[in-house]
């Protein structure tokens, strides 16, 4: 794994790189937003027009609402701390589509699916935005891009790697190809999904708790969720056990609530933003 690990460092040398905003993780990016928002925006559109829309139409505003905060306060966010081009091309919509299955899910730009399934376990606005701040957490972080990337490396070898990004550098087409060979080998792709999804959790904390939502109540819900449990739950079947899970948003709890409490104004945030966002620069 250390190999791998060195090979994908290499990679962002030669390639492109990208991290995550507030989670700081590097990330590989061979792909731009343009490309994933081109071809990922022509399959929401085709999706949307069919699936049957939420006739219930509390519970869709209440979706809208919160979906709503939460973009708003990335927005804000972004702006505070000057990273507000990473957001060029989003369009934030939400939806509440009417489906059984216990799940959710978002499309790169902004583009975020709630089923009405999993409304009786986030059961009020906050179990919502532990959800919705989940799946903006996945839109912000280009996960897409990131396992469009990754599977680009894995799939297409270092010819096509390097011949994409003009660069055809022997040097460049052996690291492709050694990361083609060695990754078709051991499966990258799993721990590095499970790894997005662990971050998609912990970017859902601190967005929910920007929108002024508490987020100590993404514990309940997740135990609500793991009561249920296993492969029933489409939500839960591709994301890593439910244990591991709450444990690290128990460790991530005191960060998100330093965010909770400066958009409360009742403290600023310890060292979290580039720039100090005061108490008067969240409204929400
Ligand atoms: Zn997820």
């Amino acid at each position: 794994m250390k190999k791998i690990a060195l090979l994908f460092l290499v990679a962002f040398v030669f390639y492109m790189c990208g991290s995550v905003p507030i989670t700081g993780r590097q990330q590989l990016m061979l792909v731009s937003d343009q490309e994933v928002l081109t071809l990922s925006l022509q399959e929401y559109d085709n999706y949307i027009k069919t699936a049957p829309k939420s006739s219930d139409k509390n519970a869709t505003a209440l979706v809208v609402k919160v979906g709503a905060k939460i973009a708003q306060a990335v927005e804000a966010y972004y702006k505070v701390t000057g990273i507000e081009s990473l957001l060029a091309g989003y369009s934030w919509e939400f939806n509440l589509i009417e489906d059984p299955q216990v799940n959710a899910f978002c499309m790169p730009g902004g583009k975020i699916v709630v089923y009405t399934g999993i409304l009786p376990y986030t059961q009020d606005e906050t179990g919502l935005a532990v959800v919705l701040g989940h799946e903006v957490g996945h839109a912000i972080a280009k996960h897409a891009n990131e396992r469009m990337s990754q599977q680009m490396a894995i799939q297409m070898g270092g010819t096509a790697v390097g011949s994409l990004l003009n660069k055809t550098s022997s040097t460049v087409q052996t690291i492709g190809s050694t990361v083609y060979g060695l990754g078709a080998q051991v499966g990258v792709m799993l721990p590095f999904s499970r790894k997005q999804e662990l971050e998609a959790d912990h970017l859902g904390l601190v967005l929910m708790a920007l929108a002024g939502y508490q987020p100590e109540a993404a514990i309940p819900f997740w135990q609500r969720m793991s009561q249920q449990g296993g492969s029933k739950i489409e939500f839960l079947s591709t994301h890593p056990s439910d244990n591991m899970r709450i444990s690290e948003i128990r460790k991530e709890i005191p960060e998100a609530l330093e965010y909770y409490n400066a958009v409360k104004g009742t403290t600023t945030p310890a060292g979290n933003t580039k720039k100090a966002a005061s108490s008067e620069e969240w409204h929400f």
